[in-house]
């Protein structure tokens, strides 16, 4: 996430409004760019993952369950280990930023399945049927990002539910 920059003549802006002297807008500034935005510039997912665990929290009363995410050295593809007040995904450190989005959305498709109960023909299954399920659910997790962000598009022009199919179908291969 690229950070904002704010020049001298905002500073002043914000400080009229606020009522606060230029120099602590100016700090506050540096403090949320330094110790904030350098963080978000790393969250991929977030509201989904916010969804997630309170889903989790639904259906097993988890209440301090959260799910983490990281790139580690090593790692070749992604994966996800499933701990009782966690969820780990690890990915390997050279995905670019929507391979990352998208091993995200996949491997938390498996903790949909591995949460829910288990009701429906889908339900059990072989591994490559796991993978399918986790593929689908993991697709409405990328289209629901795209869905938010396509306001901005003109809707009759917009193709993102395909561009996104298309992309993810080619990394879950
Ligand atoms: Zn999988």
């Amino acid at each position: 996430m690229a950070i904002f920059q704010l020049d001298d003549n905002q500073i002043r802006v914000i400080s009229e409004r606020f009522g606060l002297p230029p120099v602590n807008v100016r700090q506050i500034y540096n403090e949320y760019n330094e110790k904030i935005n350098s963080l978000m510039a790393k969250q991929y997912l977030g509201h989904s993952i916010r969804a997630m665990e309170q889903f989790v929290y639904a259906e097993k009363g988890k209440r301090s369950f959260h799910v983490r995410c990281m790139d580690l050295p090593g790692c070749r593809v992604p994966v996800y280990i499933d701990f009782i007040s966690y969820f780990l995904v690890c990915y390997p450190p050279d995905l670019n930023e929507m391979e990352v989005r998208m091993a995200i959305a996949h491997e938390l498709g498996h903790l949909f399945f591995n949460t829910k109960e288990r009701q429906n023909a889908y339900d059990e299954g072989t591994k490559e049927k796991l993978e399918a399920v986790a593929n689908v659910f993991g697709y409405f997790l990328l289209m629901g990002r795209n869905t938010f962000y396509s306001g901005k598009e003109d809707p009759f022009q917009n193709s993102a539910w395909q561009t996104t199919m298309a992309e993810y179908e080619r990394f879950c291969k």
